[in-house]
């Protein structure tokens, strides 16, 4: 048998690959002398919602140009106090964007920015829209150019050729024609809007920073900036800040709420608050539902890191079976370590993971983890565990199997890569060598899902979609269309 080394050289990579995605986080703040800064910091905190491109569009205001940087990379890497300094104005959005390989580049990167006849607009908009492609076409048809092949562009084309009269009216008339998810904060010359979906597919929340009104996907940005909650912005309003006042619009008919269950399960960060609960709090009661659903006698309790890492918790505490991080991670190995040259690799590996056999020999394990997307992972921390000395590991998931794509803005595999999809749990437990495997019942994710007080998205376990997907997932052509980012880029 091989050392448990020499498979987890590829677990960082293959573990990013063997989940779902969250696509984007997105940041607003008006009214606030040092806004490019605190937005920068805003994104900071929502890194966990997409790696692969960051970008904040500023202005001073009515009359003023908007100062944008867009580029490829981790929020860290692309923003420099040079840069920020080159984002003057008091009020300023941004976004973080994960794409999958097709589609990472440095044109689809956010926010998008145009110059319409009522003045310059930016848009940052978290959420996927199930019928971009055929409004695609249309426009295309009446010669519109795009210049990204993001779906998002969608709502700036549409803006940019409404009748409307203002900036404010021609941004609700294009979301009057889309579907989908949208959770978007936009940019004018006097004004930033907030909008979700009548759905209310991903999360908005609103804060206030020094007199500034704040916008961010998640309340952990609200935190890191010291800012107050104010509350959430709710499913199908629109909020419209303008010279430090806020105006609340309801333009959408109602439609009964569909937040993402994986918010809760695995997207959000466990310290932020989704409607009012506590992430941390949620995933741990999942584990403990998980407990008393699949009980199995056992000596310890390992999460996978990091996803596994509060259901587990929970899962230790409903059993009683002690809570072992069986295996460590390095936190300071970056991407750019995932593909060593081979006279390294093996250095490489024990940079990055190690179980502890001093706490796995001769062990039962619990391996606890949220979700299983393809089994790649899973199957790697297996062959570890055991490798390293463990007797049984028995595999657990916090929610149910993942048996659907999803078409409300994250990233997932097809159907047919969905090892839940094409197994059932007997034959996913032996591709994956555990000596057992319970997922979370579909029963009891709703159970729990009760508490939250809300509607909620399990699509991706149910099959049960809320909005129909009229056509497939757009993957236009791109135009041929050059800016100087993708030159940089
Ligand atoms: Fe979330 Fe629904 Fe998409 Fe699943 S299908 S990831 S629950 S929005």
């Amino acid at each position: 048998m091989s050392h448990p080394d020499d498979d987890v050289g590829e677990l960082a990579a293959a573990h990013r690959a063997d989940r779902f995605h969250d696509e984007c986080g997105v940041f607003g703040v008006h009214g606030h002398p040092e806004a490019s800064h605190i937005t920068y910091l805003g994104l900071y905190a929502l890194q966990h919602r997409g790696q692969e491109s960051a970008g904040i569009v500023s202005t001073a205001g009515v009359g003023r140009e908007h100062h944008v940087h867009r580029a490829m990379g981790l929020v860290a890497d692309i923003f420099s106090e040079k840069t920020l300094q080159k984002l003057p104005g008091r009020h300023a959005i941004g976004h973080v964007r994960y794409s999958t390989a097709g589609g990472s580049q440095i044109r689809n990167a956010q926010p998008f920015y145009a110059t319409t006849d009522g003045g310059p607009v930016a848009i940052a908009h978290n959420g996927n829209l199930v019928n971009a492609l055929p409004i695609r076409k249309e426009l295309e048809g009446r010669g519109a150019i795009f210049s990204t092949t993001a779906d998002s562009e969608v709502i700036v084309q549409l803006l940019a050729r409404s009748r409307e009269r203002t900036q404010e009216e021609r941004l609700l008339d294009a979301l009057s024609r889309v579907k989908g998810a949208f959770s978007l904060v936009m940019l004018t010359g006097d004004a930033m809007i907030a909008a979700r979906d009548p759905r209310g597919f991903r999360p908005l929340s609103l804060g206030r920073l020094d007199g500034a009104w704040v916008v961010a996907s998640e309340t952990c940005a609200l935190d890191l900036i010291g800012a107050s909650f104010e509350r959430d912005i709710d499913p199908g309003e629109v909020v419209v800040i303008r010279r430090g006042r806020l105006r609340s619009l309801r333009p959408f008919s109602a439609e009964s709420e569909r937040f993402c269950i994986f918010e809760y399960i695995y997207f959000a960060r466990p310290d932020s608050n989704l409607n009012g609960h506590n992430v941390y709090a949620f995933r741990k009661e999942l584990g403990r539902v998980l407990a008393r659903e699949h009980p199995v006698p056992a000596d310890v309790v390992v999460p996978v890191l990091d996803s596994g890492n509060t259901a587990a918790l929970g899962y230790a505490e409903e059993t009683g079976i002690p809570y072992e991080q069986a295996m460590i991670r390095n936190h300071y190995v970056r991407r750019t370590f995932i593909e060593p040259a081979q006279s390294i690799r093996h250095f490489g590996v024990k940079v990055k993971h190690n179980a502890v056999r001093g706490v796995l020999q001769g062990k039962r394990v619990v391996l606890v983890d949220d979700s299983i997307v393809r089994g790649t992972t899973l199957t790697k921390l297996v062959t570890m565990l055991k490798a390293a000395g463990a007797r049984e590991v028995h595999v657990r998931v916090s929610s149910p199997p993942t048996i659907g794509p999803c078409h409300y803005g994250v990233d997932t595999p097809t159907r047919e890569e969905l090892i839940a999809h094409e197994h059932s749990v007997d034959e996913i437990r032996d591709l994956i060598g555990a000596d057992s495997l319970g997922f979370l019942s579909l029963e009891g994710l709703r159970r729990a899902g009760e508490s939250l007080k809300h509607g909620f998205c399990d699509a991706c376990f149910s099959d049960e979609y809320p909005v129909e997907v009229t056509e497939p997932d757009p993957a236009p052509q791109l135009s041929l269309f050059r800016t100087v980012e993708d030159e940089d880029g």
